[in-house]
């Protein structure tokens, strides 16, 4: 079964320019060759701290911003070698949802007017009756009644907001969906509530997610498997439930120690790294990890940087130790 996404050697770097004649003083590797695979009907976590990649990732692979390099293929199509006009087309097929629902909503029109919008673009309704039915249907699936339809987003809590965001994104009847950290700007209960709401969306409409978020506990339960990234690279990949019990990257092991486990009795013992995530600017030489890794063997970590190759079935890891 061929794979609905296939993101291959995906780079992208940006210059920073700056001085006097405004040359490129720097280069920030933001993602730095990230390679895998999403199923139909998967949803594969995308984990790491803040500035490692991930959301660049995300919007390369909707072409939201250009890759430096590399290819993505989406439904048999090389996405990175489509035109503006077939780009246009493929909105239909991939969304995306941003961690903030305020910022990415128009504060001067109403809901319906906002996920009505991509009806219109997309000309999917004949009538104006069928129009408003389908922005009716669309609210009623998100868990919101029909009559915030004249509303504006001002007016709707972060959880609400969200799910007004996810009817906009389901107006297109889209195949896969990236949740660019949708709930992490939730509170905890409300997360619960927009992630139940994303699985039963997914068992409905047979959607497939890109789903990324900054720590391990949020995917935990919703992902089929997960990769986690540092400073632009995938270092490891394996089925959820396998990461989450036999993780082989130290720092997947030092991700998954500050997980709270609801099991007093099992207590992980914190890893606490060395340091700050390094910028991207000039990253580390090797082994990206090699300046913060509790585990590592000198000179080889500095010098030579690692693969990520398999180990077992589907369980991926890039270090020079562990596999
Ligand atoms: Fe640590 Fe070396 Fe493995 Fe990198 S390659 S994670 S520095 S042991
Ligand atoms: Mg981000």
């Amino acid at each position: 079964n061929a794979p609905l996404l296939r993101v291959d050697k995906l780079v992208k770097h940006f210059g920073i320019k700056g001085g006097f004649l405004g040359r490129e003083q720097a280069r920030v590797h933001a993602v730095d060759g990230v390679t895998f695979e999403l199923a139909a009907g998967e949803t594969l976590g995308l984990v790491g701290e803040s500035g490692c990649g991930k959301s660049t990732t995300g919007r390369c692979i909707l072409r939201l911003i250009e890759p430096t390099s590399g290819q993505v293929w989406f439904d048999g199509r090389e996405v990175t070698a489509l035109g503006k006009t077939e780009l246009r087309a493929l909105a239909r097929d991939m969304q995306i949802i941003f961690q903030d629902p305020y910022a990415s909503l128009n504060p001067r029109m109403t809901v319906g007017a906002i996920i009505g919008e991509a009806l219109t673009i997309h000309k999917l309704t004949k009538t104006r009756a069928d129009y408003e039915a389908r922005i009716v249907d669309l609210l009623e699936t998100v868990g919101l009644s029909a009559d915030h339809l004249r509303r504006y987003p001002h007016e709707f809590s972060g959880g609400q907001r969200q799910r007004i965001g996810i009817a906009r994104a389901l107006a297109v009847s889209p195949k896969l969906i990236v949740c660019d950290e949708a709930v992490s700007a939730l509170d905890v209960s409300i997360q619960a509530q927009v992630i139940n709401l994303l699985e039963d969306l997914q068992a409905k409409f047979n959607l497939t997610y890109l789903f990324i978020a900054h720590d391990l506990s949020v995917v935990e339960h919703t992902s089929t498997r997960v990769a986690v990234m540092y400073l632009g690279r995938i270092v490891e990949i394996a089925s959820s439930r396998e990461l989450y019990s036999r993780p082989l990257h130290p720092y997947t092991e030092a991700l998954l120690s500050a997980v709270p486990i609801p099991d007093p009795t099992l207590k992980r013992k914190r890893i606490m790294l060395q340091g700050d995530v390094p910028s991207p600017i000039n990253p580390p030489t090797g082994c990206h990890f090699h300046t913060r890794c509790p585990v590592k063997q000198l000179p080889l970590c500095a010098s030579e940087s690692p693969e990520l190759k398999q180990s077992s079935d589907g369980h991926w890891v890039a270090c020079h130790l562990r596999g």
